[in-house]
């Protein structure tokens, strides 16, 4: 390791003292884990279809206690959250969800596998963390442009335009808004056979792509003074060995939380994550993983309580302060 990255590292990991969850959890309640909590969401500065006050709007209308914002790669709407929150009274969460490619530690032979890692309680101004999910999102356009084409060979239309314009924020141009451009054309009746059928590994319309190491994404996390969570665990194609080497690796490198209750995982992978979130001594979280209306059929605030699924779930905000 050089000086350079012992530095680099020494300062990511300084995180600043400042509380940044804005109203602050009073400490009587921040270990509750029967709270509403939200802590997983887009909108159209990523893959949502929502503008942030929209969403805002929604999480206050379903009675949510707490909302984070966590879009792919941009903090770009946290700001304009942040402020509608705060004139409703809704507690607000500064968050992201980095896209990472990671294989275990000194296995040569798999394939890289792309995991989501969501940082909560983030300082949005953090010039590593902006610097970071800035190099992230580099080189979505050109992936875009590879996807259309290999559409194109596979008897497709060429969807590239239709993608790029539903992509509020070209930079975030997403697999996602080639799934809605796909549905829009009536190629696919819906957004999950579009992942079904197309731009999902094996299929057409699917372009690998090199995102952060685990390693950068939980580093820019804890120095923006954040907590890293890894989403969604269930949706990745790991077996249990690996999936243990994941959360090891995770811990190993500063990382509290895993989320239990999301709009991806089934009731059965509630209990399934719950006891492998309590094995290796992690904090739990809970979010919609809302993307919009329709299309993600759980709105912020309405997924079962951690509690709901197990009461002795160390709740993530509990670490917040
Ligand atoms: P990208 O970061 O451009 O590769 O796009 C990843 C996004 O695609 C995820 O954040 C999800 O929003 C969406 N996605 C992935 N798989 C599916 C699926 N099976 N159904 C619906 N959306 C999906
Ligand atoms: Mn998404
Ligand atoms: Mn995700
Ligand atoms: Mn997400």
């Amino acid at each position: 390791m050089s000086i350079f990255e012992g530095w680099r590292r020494a300062e990511f990991r300084r995180a600043p003292a400042k509380p940044m969850i804005f109203p602050p959890i009073p400490p009587e309640k921040a270990t509750l884990n029967s709270l509403n909590f939200d802590l997983h969401n887009h909108t159209n500065a990523s893959d949502g279809v929502l503008p942030a006050d929209e969403l805002v709007l929604l999480a206050h209308r379903n009675g949510c206690d707490a909302l984070a914002l966590t879009d792919h790669d941009t903090v770009a709407n946290v700001a304009a959250a942040a402020a509608c929150a705060k004139a409703l009274g809704l507690r607000f969460v500064a968050g992201i969800e980095i896209s990472v490619s990671w294989v275990a530690k000194g296995d040569i032979d798999s394939p890289l596998t792309t995991i989501h890692i969501v940082g909560l309680n983030i300082d949005p101004t953090n010039r590593a963390l902006l610097e970071g999910i800035a190099g992230v999102r580099g080189g979505r356009i050109a992936r875009g442009r590879e996807m259309a084409k290999q559409l194109v060979e596979a008897g497709l239309p060429d969807i590239f335009e239709d993608a790029f314009a539903l992509a509020e924020n070209k930079e975030m141009l997403a697999r996602t808004h080639f799934g809605r451009a796909l549905v829009s054309r009536g190629i696919v009746p819906d957004i999950a056979t579009a992942f079904k059928r197309f731009l999902t590994q094996g299929n057409p319309g699917y372009i690998p792509h090199r995102w952060a190491s685990l390693e950068d994404a939980i580093g820019w996390i804890l120095g923006a003074g954040g907590v890293a969570v890894i989403a969604h665990p269930a949706r990745y194609k790991l077996s249990t060995a690996e999936m243990d080497a994941l959360f090891g690796e995770f811990k190993a490198l500063g990382g509290q939380g895993v989320e239990v209750v999301t709009g991806s995982h089934s009731a059965n992978e509630y209990g399934q994550f719950a006891a492998r979130c309590k094995a290796f001594g992690l904090y739990a979280s809970r979010g919609a993983d809302f993307h919009g209306p329709v299309e993600t059929p759980v709105e912020p605030g309405t997924l079962p309580l951690l509690s709901d699924v197990d009461r002795d779930l160390k709740p993530v905000w509990q670490l917040f302060h």
